[in-house]
């Protein structure tokens, strides 16, 4: 069965024309969004000279039947929308049905496509709306679209086509608008066989942090604070940063329905919610996602335009504001270091500006605090031993086994990998490295917590030199690395020097491993003290722990159970990772 139909003229005329491409970024944006609405997982963006020569997309959506191929480049040759009804409930991307249509008249197209369900695929060659040739293929399931010499035949756009450079920049923001609403879809984009961005599936915090994680374009997931507000009218989610982050050219954007727009008019009630908080020229990066009923919104726009018309934008503007400035309030009380504070474990103290409550001057009726879902959905649990209660316990299972036994029946290293123990119940397995990473790990916390530790100072002090925001991040953490043994001072507004590091790691170098406890940090959006020591103390115990390998005696492995035994939390590392496994009697009886 195919899909593609002609729309009738009157739909036709309804929808706002327009010529579709003008640059290689409008080209590659339709042809991407193609591949999302085929419900491609995973998308390959290849470029070559900023797309003058070559703009490939090749997607593993849900192909095309042969027909279907052929008149996917009629203009208003649509799959998407029968009448002009379906203009008002549209979820997909493209409608218009004149993307490829547009495209094959300014370019050479080669297309190969395939269905799941069809043995071959179909091959179409297609030069400025001239047939070229159509034939029977074989490729795999997906489309794969080629898109040569883009303008060949109209001299002027090609004219009026910027350096490379900005081209590129271009088809890199259109890039931006739509991976950063995919979150569950893979792309990467390759220019001139350069591999640019390699994007795994994975959450829209995932995402953000994988697009602009570089840490010179000052977007750290970590400085984030969630938004979250639902109300009859809109759901608004997404993530603002703290003030103390903003830059000063900050990536701030706006996605409705699942799709990038400009709204100048929101962008104000951000930057309201924020005002007093901000300093000079600094700007808060955000990245806000409404969803909201299609009705409720006018999508009838320009193809190329991305303003997109609320039917009651001041009531949005409202919620908006209230959700971000409520988010900014809940963190302002976020530990903040003084640097002439005598104590550097004192903490945390209230920032100087208390945020006042939210004021929302809407349809007194409805709520729209009435939040849906935690503020940290994508974040490790707290309490990460409890997700693991019930599940068998090796000291309580009948006729119960205690690790304790360990302790002194013989030991046998295998594999350089695992401790075994012939215990009364089984076969004892330990895997070596992650015990000693849960022994050093509940050794670290403690000190953190308790004790401080002991400092191994270094012959030569080293420098870190240091993005700004990961002088912030130092900047908080700074009492507790000092309490773990880093001796660590600052040194200008970007570097610290270190003249010593904790004892237990003093064979390690200090830069690797203070970067390390930085990216976990960062990566874990661990921003209360207790979230951010567990991720110190986890980082040093992976770097000092005993690798896999290593040849050990019989007291150094029944150290480590000795050990291993009396921390609380020994079958498993905070990853959820086991350490100790038992192959029971049972089990090994029934190989024989
Ligand atoms: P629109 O996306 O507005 O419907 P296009 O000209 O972009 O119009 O595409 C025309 C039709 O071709 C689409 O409706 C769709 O059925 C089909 N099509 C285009 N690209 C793909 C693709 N990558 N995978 C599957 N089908 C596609
Ligand atoms: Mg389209």
């Amino acid at each position: 069965m195919d899909f593609i139909h002609l729309l009738p003229d009157s739909v036709a005329n309804q929808i706002a024309a327009g010529e579709v491409i003008q640059r290689p970024a409008s080209c590659l944006k339709e042809l991407v969004e193609n591949s999302l609405d085929a419900g491609a997982q995973r998308v390959q963006v290849i470029v070559r000279d900023a797309g003058r020569t070559l703009l490939q997309v090749i997607d593993d959506g849900s192909g095309m039947s042969e027909t279907d191929a052929r008149l996917a480049f009629e203009r208003h040759a649509t799959s998407k929308i029968k009448e002009a009804q379906d203009l008002f409930k549209l979820r997909t991307m493209g409608f218009r049905g004149e993307a490829l249509a547009s495209i094959c008249a300014v370019a050479q197209v080669e297309m190969t496509t395939r269905r799941a369900q069809d043995e071959t695929g179909t091959l179409i060659e297609i030069h400025g709306s001239d047939l070229i040739r159509q034939e029977v293929c074989s490729c795999p399931v997906g489309t794969n679209i080629k898109v040569s010499n883009l303008f060949f035949n109209v001299p002027v756009r090609r004219k009026f086509l910027k350096t490379d450079q900005t081209e590129l920049r271009n088809l890199l923001t259109e890039f931006y608008h739509i991976v950063l609403v995919y979150p569950k879809v893979s792309f990467t984009f390759v220019h001139n066989d350069e591999i640019l961005l390699e994007l795994p599936a994975g959450t829209e915090k995932q995402r953000i942090e994988a697009v602009f994680g570089n840490p010179k374009r000052n977007v750290y997931t970590s400085a984030f604070v969630d938004i979250n507000t639902d109300t009859e009218m809109v759901r608004i989610h997404g993530f603002v940063i703290k003030p103390e982050n903003a830059t000063k050219k900050a990536e701030q954007y706006f996605f409705v329905n699942g799709r990038y727009m400009r709204h100048p008019y929101f962008q104000k009630a951000v930057m309201t919610a924020y005002s007093g908080m901000l300093t000079g020229e600094y700007q808060p990066s955000f990245f806000i996602y409404f969803d909201i009923s299609p009705e409720a919104i006018d999508v009838n726009i320009h193809p190329t335009k991305t303003e997109i018309k609320f039917a009651d934008e001041q009531t949005v503007f409202q919620i908006l504001m209230a959700s971000v400035r409520e988010a900014l309030g809940k963190f302002s009380l976020a530990p903040t270091i003084d640097f002439d504070h005598p104590d550097p474990l004192d903490f945390p103290q209230p920032a100087s500006k208390p945020v006042s409550q939210p004021q929302v001057t809407v349809d007194p009726t409805y709520n729209p605090f009435r939040t849906r879902g935690a503020i940290y959905p994508d974040r490790a649990p707290r309490n990460w031993e409890n997700l693991y209660e019930g599940l068998p316990d090796l000291q309580n299972e009948p006729g119960g086994l205690s690790l304790a036994e360990a302790e002194t029946c013989p030991l046998w290293q295998y594999g350089g990998k695992y401790i075994l123990a012939p215990t009364a119940d089984g076969l004892l397995l330990v895997n070596q490295h992650r015990a000693h990473v849960a022994v050093l790990y509940a050794q670290f916390l403690g000190q953190l917590k308790h004790t401080g530790g002991a400092t191994q100072q270094l012959l030569f002090p080293e420098v870190l030199t240091l993005t700004r925001d990961e002088m912030v991040l130092v900047n908080t953490l700074l009492g507790d690395l000092r309490a773990i043994g880093f001796d660590i001072e600052q040194l200008s507004p970007d570097s610290y020097s270190i003249q010593g590091i904790p004892a237990q790691i003093a064979s390690l170098s200090a830069i690797p491993v203070l970067q390390d406890i930085l990216l976990r940090v960062h990566d874990r959006g661990a921003d209360t003290q207790t979230e951010w020591r567990e991720q110190i103390a986890l980082s040093l115990a992976e770097n000092a722990a005993i690798p896999y390998g290593k040849t050990l005696t019989e007291e150094e492995m029944r150290d480590i159970l000795t050990r291993l035994v009396q921390t609380a939390n020994y079958r498993r590392l905070p990853s959820g990772k086991t350490i100790v496994s038992l192959l029971s009697d049972e089990e090994i009886g029934r190989r024989f």
